[in-house]
């Protein structure tokens, strides 16, 4: 059978490749930690860094398509990959434009996509040009390797801004203008190779302290904002003649306005509840895209609430599991922290 392989070993490399499992593939990991949650339901597995081309070059010429967990994936890495002739799916520039917040919002503003006001902040002489553009309140992000709301200081008055500014530690940073949301809401969407695109229903997502708590669909959310949505998730996945799966989160506002917080050129958390609640997972799904077959109808038979179980405030995963009409994955992370996504539960209603 064909071989997939996937950068990265966290637990969306693990639930893609026991989806790919499923269709049939083989399934090779690339990651530097062998204890990493995908590594241990993965056929095969290299063990080697981002930055090592040779491996890079031996896994890619050992597999029928290479993709990816995690954004951060060096250029470089892109390029060895490329060098073998084996697809990278998605490609090299929705890496490129999603692992910088800043390409990032440049994008969506080429085209026509709105955000939060920002503005790129290199040094702290640029601080003060940055909240004149931005206002007040403000969040000041890393441009890069952030997730999980790590890398991130808000601002919440002038006297804030040095202070935020020093917890990034002088890494090139983006300004962003506090957005005064009603609710956020996210899109997972799909692009097979001969352009056809499929969307999932949008999933209304709350976070805490940064990190995702819940995705509950379906979104409350008017039928003009959700096709909007969808609209933008679809211009995206043309622009950057993707395929695969993509996350892309929107802010909500009061007028029904909508701004896209960031995306994500990958599965996505707030997606997990396709696996119970919808005919093809967006695991299924990214893997179909990716090997070339054409998608599968996303449509969803049930109304549903996911939950993220987080660090070590959960130790009744056992009884979750067995409750009516929840549907627990647990990641075999070896160790719980806080502030560490260990699993998560997914609790079905009959759609509304
Ligand atoms: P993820 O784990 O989703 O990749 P991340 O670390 O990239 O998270 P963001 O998505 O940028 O972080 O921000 C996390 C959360 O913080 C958002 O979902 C939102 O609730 C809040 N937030 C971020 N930026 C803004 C903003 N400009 N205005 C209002 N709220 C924001
Ligand atoms: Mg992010
Ligand atoms: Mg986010």
């Amino acid at each position: 059978g064909s071989t997939i392989g996937i950068l990265g070993g966290g637990q969306l490399g693990r639930m893609l490749a026991v989806a790919a499992a499923k269709l049939g593939f083989h399934v090779h990991i690339y990651c530097p930690d062998e204890k990493s949650p995908a590594a241990e339901v993965a056929r095969d597995f290299t063990k080697a860094g981002y930055d090592d081309d040779a491996a890079l070059e031996r896994f890619a010429a050992s597999v029928d398509v290479v993709t990816y967990e995690f954004e951060n994936v060096p250029a470089s890495a892109a390029e060895a990959i490329a060098r073998t002739g084996t697809p990278l799916r998605p490609g090299a520039r929705a890496l490129e434009v999603s692992q910088d917040r800043l390409t990032e919002k440049k994008f969506l503003k080429d085209l026509g996509i709105d955000t939060a006001p920002f503005m790129p902040v290199a040094s702290e002489a640029a601080l003060g040009v940055a909240t004149e553009v931005t206002g007040i309140p403000a969040i000041l992000k890393t441009r890069r390797f952030g997730y999980d709301g790590k890398g991130q200081a808000v601002i919440h008055d002038e006297d804030e801004v040095a202070e935020a500014y020093a917890s990034l530690k002088g890494a090139p940073a983006i300004m962003e203008g506090f957005v005064p949301f009603e609710r956020e809401i996210s899109v997972i969407a799909a692009r097979e190779l001969n352009g056809t695109m499929m969307a999932y229903d949008p999933a209304e997502n709350v976070h805490r302290d940064g990190i995702l708590r819940t995705s509950t669909v379906p979104a409350e959310i008017s039928e003009e904002t959700w096709d909007r949505a969808t609209d933008i998730a679809c211009d995206i996945l043309t622009e950057l003649d993707y395929v695969g799966v993509i996350g892309v989160e929107f802010f909500v506002e009061k007028s029904g306005h909508l701004r896209v917080n960031e995306m994500a050129p990958r599965v996505h958390n707030s997606g997990h509840w396709t696996v119970e609640a919808c005919h093809v997972s967006q695991f299924e799904q990214h893997i179909r895209a990716i090997a070339g077959w054409s998608l599968a109808d996303p449509v969803r038979h049930s109304d549903c609430v996911m939950e993220n179980l987080i660090g070590k405030d959960v130790d009744d995963w056992q009884t979750i599991g067995s409750e009516r009409d929840a549907y627990l994955t647990l990641y075999g992370k070896k160790e719980a922290r806080n502030g560490r996504k260990m699993g998560h539960v997914t609790r079905l209603k009959p759609r509304s």
